[in-house]
């Protein structure tokens, strides 16, 4: 079968690759209907994740069809279209329990398909624990409103949830990439009284307000974002900010821009260290929630998508067969032809 192979820092390639199969009772082969490339296989492929395994079938975000499960697995059946969660996790341990599937202490647990284990940049993949990591597409839903479930949508969700987002907030999301528009699609599900969006690329500013995804666009490269969430807020600052850019200067205005006793989500993944200049904080009494995404929601962003509350398929602006995905690598990463996301068809 063909895959998208990461062959060591700073390369990647198609290749043919044998089909996988069952390795344990709780594993499920997958037949990939719709794949997509993240922001996080660029980092793979730039030497950036060191747990990433040389030599393994890059993807994290794909939809599918279950061709065959292990003897343990009671949640899905072959036949079954179904979204695939981005976190390998086996819902039994102490951070499963409650619900911080990110830190699970299986040795599998965690960030594992396309980084540790083959993952869906492939026509078929083996799904470790399958019924925490697969959730049934409801049939009203197609495959390209399902593809961001276990990974864009998992973090956007996660993000305004962890931000306590009440009725009347205004929400600043720092980032008007796709995990950032997300984090706008999620956070109107708490009906705030305004989502400003902060990005210093217009082109994305204007994608994200032709889709309606915020009420106030703002770009930092022309205004004081901190400057202009006081002057929405009687002075106060932003109520909920949540940090999806991860550029030079975004931590330091995510949290200029708050209020005081705001929340600051830090769902942004930084290739530097960050500053956090405790001494001109002090008496803002911020709190900051930080991380990678627990990722064990998307039951409930498929039933929202299913009532038309969450349209993560606005973020497709390109689409290829998987014999593509290296021309479709490049125009991804070079951002060219206004490109938000692709979906790959193997
Ligand atoms: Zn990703
Ligand atoms: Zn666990």
């Amino acid at each position: 079968m063909q895959a998208v192979v990461y062959r060591g820092k700073g390369e990647i390639g198609m290749e043919e690759r044998p089909m996988p199969h069952i390795e344990e009772d709780t594993d499920a082969i997958l037949r990939v209907t719709l794949t997509t490339i993240c922001t996080s296989d660029l980092h793979i492929r730039n030497g950036a994740v060191p747990r990433a395994v040389p030599g393994i079938i890059l993807g994290h975000e794909f939809v599918g069809v279950v061709e065959e499960t292990g003897r343990r697995v009671k949640n899905v059946r072959p036949g079954q279209r179904v979204a695939v969660n981005v976190e390998t996790f086996c819902g039994e341990c102490f951070f499963c329990k409650r619900g911080f599937v990110n830190n699970c202490e299986d040795k599998n647990g965690g960030w594992a398909l396309g980084c540790r284990i083959d993952g869906g940049q492939a026509e078929y993949v083996r799904i470790p624990f399958a019924d925490q990591a697969l959730t049934p597409i409801p049939d009203q839903v197609t495959d390209e409103q399902a593809l961001f479930t276990g990974d864009l949508l998992s973090t956007g969700y996660w993000a305004a949830k962890i931000g306590e987002i009440k009725k009347r907030d205004t929400v600043l999301v720092l980032g008007a990439g796709p995990a950032g528009m997300c984090a706008m699609m999620c956070a109107a599900l708490y009906s705030p009284a305004r989502i400003v969006a902060a990005d210093i690329d217009e082109s994305r500013l204007a994608f994200a307000r032709r889709h309606g995804l915020a009420d106030d666009f703002l770009n930092p490269a022309n205004v004081s974002v901190p400057d202009a969430l006081r002057e929405r807020t009687q002075g106060r600052g932003a109520d909920v900010v949540i940090e999806a850019a991860g550029g030079k200067d975004s931590f330091q205005l995510a949290w200029q821009a708050a209020r005081p006793n705001a929340v600051v989500v830090v769902a942004a993944m930084y290739e530097e260290n960050q500053i956090l200049p405790l001494p001109e904080m002090y008496g803002k009494n911020l709190i900051f929630k930080t991380g990678g995404v627990d990722a064990c929601s998307c039951r409930e962003i498929l039933e929202l998508t299913a009532q038309g509350r969450l349209k993560g398929e606005c973020l497709i602006t390109h689409r290829a067969p998987l014999a593509d995905a290296m021309e479709m690598y490049r125009l991804f990463e070079r951002k060219e032809d206004g490109v938000i996301k692709v979906a790959l068809t193997p």
